[in-house]
């Protein structure tokens, strides 16, 4: 299966715990949890899925997500055999594998029954997730009921504000990256996500703004201005993406064609070209991608201060005893080492010159 996102720094977070499992650190990695924002139907779900690379989230065109969920991925140990597990687990049903993933689409949906009825209904208590795969990595994803306007169904009257108040609740977290969701077929200055995402993050450091529906714009539109922050401008940039329709989603067509219909659509459209790092679900994971590895290396520095100091009180302990410590201490440099030679790795990264790092 194809896990788009954290597929470029996956494999050196591993390395980076397995160093802090063999010098016995209880130091990890602690990344940056993403949430969803944006209007209802604007297509928030849709983009969570594809990143994810898995069908599992309810998506509509009416309100579907009615309840927070909290999508913890949790990294497995590929099995000896090399066989892929994958598997679901809701904290509301502790034991229970869910190994079918349109079993998970149930569940969210009866348990969003169980809370919020099955009238529309909004609730704030969240749904909690883990999804157990080797190809992940340890990332917390927010999907959020989006923002809509008038009541139906069950809904209160307030029902507007109580569903900014949830919203604003995740994004004002300062380390929660913002993926703000605008339709393309709407107009950019009308939008409730960059408008929250705006309001939540002020400076601009922690929002990407995403334009959804580049295929259903209106004849002799398009979106090349947007995608350049011509419109409104954000530092973090824009990322166009083409999701499943209504349609696709009635024909189960999977994930993995939906990509390559994405790929045909921006390949066919002239006035998309020369904006390639703009475009595209890949693109966006990529964005990510480069976000959570300068996140990573702003936070080495003081993991490595702190396994150092831990080598450096056993090696003290070690020597009270008058215990050999040459080895130890030997195996703690040359992982520090290890360490540092990352760190310079990350930056390269970061600065874009070493997309696809290999740590072999
Ligand atoms: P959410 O309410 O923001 O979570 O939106 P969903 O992901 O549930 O999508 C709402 C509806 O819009 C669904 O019917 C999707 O199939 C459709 N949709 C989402 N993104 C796109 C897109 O890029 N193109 C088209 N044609 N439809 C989309
Ligand atoms: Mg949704």
């Amino acid at each position: 299966s194809s896990a788009p996102l954290g597929s470029s720094v996956i494999s050196i977070v591993n390395k980076l715990q397995d160093i802090f499992a063999r010098v016995g650190s209880q130091s990890t990695i602690d990344l940056p949890q993403v949430a969803v924002v944006g209007s209802q139907s604007s297509g928030k779900s849709s983009v969570l899925e594809a990143l994810v690379g898995r069908d599992f989230l309810p998506r509509g065109n009416e309100i579907c997500t009615r309840r927070p969920l909290v999508l913890q991925l949790v990294q497995t140990k590929r099995k000896p055999d090399g066989a892929e597990e994958e598997y679901g687990e809701f904290l509301h049903l502790p034991g229970k594998r869910f190994y079918d993933f349109s079993d998970i689409r149930r569940e969210i949906q009866a348990e969003t029954d169980r809370e919020a009825g099955g009238n529309k209904g909004v609730s704030d208590k969240q749904i909690r997730l883990k999804i157990f795969s080797p190809n992940v990595l340890d990332i917390t994803l927010v999907d959020l009921p989006g923002i809509t306007k008038v009541p139906v169904g069950d809904q209160p009257s307030d029902i507007e504000a109580r569903i900014r108040t949830m919203i604003m609740s995740y994004i004002k977290t300062p380390t929660c990256l913002i993926l703000a969701v605008t339709p393309a077929n709407s107009d950019l200055a009308n939008s409730d996500a960059l408008q929250m995402a705006g309001v939540a993050d002020p400076d601009g450091n922690r929002t990407i703004g995403v334009i959804t529906k580049l295929d259903i714009m209106d004849r002799g539109t398009d979106a090349r201005n947007l995608l350049l922050g011509k419109v409104i401008p954000l530092r973090l940039g824009y990322v166009g993406v083409v999701n499943r329709s209504q349609e696709d989603i009635q024909m189960n067509r999977s994930i993995k064609d939906a990509l390559i219909a994405e790929e045909a659509f921006f390949r066919s459209r002239p006035i998309y070209s020369g904006l390639a790092e703009s475009c595209g679900v890949p693109q966006l994971a990529k964005k990510l991608n480069q976000i959570l590895a300068q996140h990573i290396k702003a936070v080495l520095p003081g993991l490595r201060a702190r396994i150092s100091s831990q080598l450096v009180s056993v090696a003290k302990e070690h020597a009270s005893y008058g215990e050999i410590t040459e080895s130890k201490a030997g195996q703690g440099a040359l992982l520090l080492n290890i360490l540092s030679k990352y760190s310079e790795a990350f930056s390269s990264m970061v600065e874009g010159k070493n997309e696809e790092m290999s740590t072999s």
